[in-house]
C-alpha cells in the first residue's frame, strides 16, 4: 500500500517535472548569451537546410542541458533520441542507435565523459564524416564494413567537462559551459512555473524560494513544489514570503540555500580535518557520500559561493565557512593557532 502510494507520488512528480520544462525558447530563462547563439546558429543552418553543428554542454546537474537539447530539436522540427554515456556499452550498442537515426534527428547523450573508450573511438568517425566502420567476426575471418549514417546533431552533456578527450571535444561544433543562474533569472522561473503549477505566489515568494535554490533551475522547482504542499495545508494555497520561509526551514534549507548535505561537508572539514585540506575521498568516506557526487554536485557550488577551495593538497574552508556556520576560526601564523576575533 505504502509503496503503491510512493510510486504514485514519484510518478505524479516526474510528470511535474516534465510540464515545467520549457518547450520554447522563449520560456527558457537566462543564459542568455548561449540562447543567442544557439538561435543564430540554428537559424543559419535552417537557411542552409542543414543540421545543426554538433553541441556539447556542460556544467552542474539541473541548470538545463537536457532542456536545451530538448529545444534544440523542436526549433529544428526534428525528432530526439536520448540516451547516456554509460548505457552505451559496446560499439555494437552505438551502431543500433546511430543506424536508428534519421535525416536531421537529434542524438542526445547524457553523462557523456562516461562514455567508454572503445565506443568513444566510433563515434570519431560518426560525428566528422558520418560514417560508422564496424568490425564484423573475429580472427582471419574479421573484415570491416562502412555503414554511412544521415546527418544528425550530436548534443553532449556533462557535469564533468574536464574528464571528456580532447578528441572528442574536438569533434563539437559548439561547446557552452551553463552557469548558476542569478537570483533574478529564478525567480523568474519560480513565477513561471507556480503558474503551470496553479498556485498563487507573490514576488517576494518567489524571491525567497529562488534565493534558496543554489542557483539551478531544477532545484527551484523542486522547493517550489514542496513549498506549494505547504501552503496548500497551511496556507490557503498562497506562498509570500513568510509562507515560503516557513517551508523552506522545515526542508532544512538554510538562510544562503545550503541543504543539510552541504552543511555536513562543511563540518566535517572543519571538526573532523581541522579545516582541511582534506583529499575528496576521504572526505567522501567522512560524509557517507561517492566522491564523484561530491564533485559534481555538491563542490561546485560551494566552491562557487566560497565556502570552500580546491588546494593542491586536497579541499579546504574558507573564512566564510566559519562565518556560516557561526564557529570562531582559528588561523595559522607559523606553528601557532590564534583565535580569529575578526568577526
Ligand atoms: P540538466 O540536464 O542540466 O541536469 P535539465 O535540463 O534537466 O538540467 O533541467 C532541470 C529542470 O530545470 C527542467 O526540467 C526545467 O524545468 C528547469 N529548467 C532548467 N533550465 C531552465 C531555464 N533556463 N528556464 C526555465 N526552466 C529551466
Amino acid at each position: 500500500m505504502a509503496d503503491k502510494f510512493i510510486d504514485e507520488f514519484l510518478e505524479k512528480d516526474i510528470l511535474l517535472d516534465q510540464s515545467l520544462r520549457p518547450t520554447i525558447f522563449n520560456d527558457f530563462i537566462g543564459q542568455k548569451k548561449i540562447k543567442d547563439r544557439l538561435l543564430l546558429f540554428i537559424k543559419a543552418a535552417q537557411e542552409r537546410g542543414e543540421c545543426l553543428d554538433h553541441c556539447l554542454f556542460s556544467g552542474p546537474p539541473g541548470l538545463g542541458k537536457t532542456t536545451l537539447a530538448h529545444l534544440i530539436s523542436g526549433t529544428m522540427s526534428s525528432n530526439i533520441r536520448i540516451t547516456s554515456g554509460p548505457v552505451i556499452e559496446r560499439p555494437g550498442d552505438l551502431a543500433g542507435i546511430l543506424t536508428n537515426l534519421e535525416e536531421g534527428d537529434v542524438l542526445f547523450i547524457d553523462e557523456i565523459h562516461r562514455l567508454n573508450h572503445i565506443v568513444e573511438e566510433y563515434l570519431y568517425s560518426a560525428m566528422e564524416d558520418y560514417k560508422l566502420d564496424i568490425i564484423l567476426d573475429k580472427g582471419p575471418n574479421a573484415r570491416s564494413i562502412r555503414l554511412n549514417l544521415p546527418f544528425f546533431t550530436l548534443v553532449g552533456a556533462t557535469t564533468r567537462s574536464g574528464l571528456l578527450t580532447s578528441p572528442l571535444r574536438s569533434r563539437f561544433g559548439f561547446i557552452n559551459r551553463l552557469n548558476y543562474y542569478s537570483t533574478a533569472d529564478l525567480q523568474k522561473i519560480v513565477v513561471r512555473s507556480s503558474r503551470i503549477l496553479n498556485v498563487e505566489i507573490d514576488e517576494q515568494g518567489a524571491l525567497e524560494i529562488a534565493r534558496r535554490s543554489r542557483g539551478t533551475p531544477r532545484i527551484a522547482n523542486s522547493l517550489l513544489k514542496r513549498v506549494r504542499d505547504y501552503a496548500q495545508i497551511k496556507a490557503d494555497n498562497k506562498i509570500n514570503i513568510s509562507v515560503a520561509d516557513a517551508a523552506l526551514n522545515m526542508l532544512d534549507v538554510d538562510q544562503q540555500g545550503l541543504d543539510e548535505m552541504d552543511i555536513l561537508i562543511l563540518e566535517t572539514i572543519i571538526h573532523k580535518f581541522d579545516g582541511g585540506p582534506v583529499g575528496i575521498n576521504s572526505l567522501a568516506v567522512a560524509v557517507g557520500e561517492e566522491a564523484d557526487t561530491l564533485e559534481e554536485v555538491y563542490e561546485p557550488y560551494l566552491i562557487q559561493q566560497g565556502y570552500i577551495k580546491r588546494t593542491p593538497s586536497g579541499r579546504k574552508t574558507t573564512r566564510a565557512a566559519y562565518k556560516h556556520l557561526n564557529i570562531s576560526m582559528p588561523y595559522a601564523q607559523g606553528d601557532n593557532f590564534y583565535q580569529d576575533s575578526l568577526f
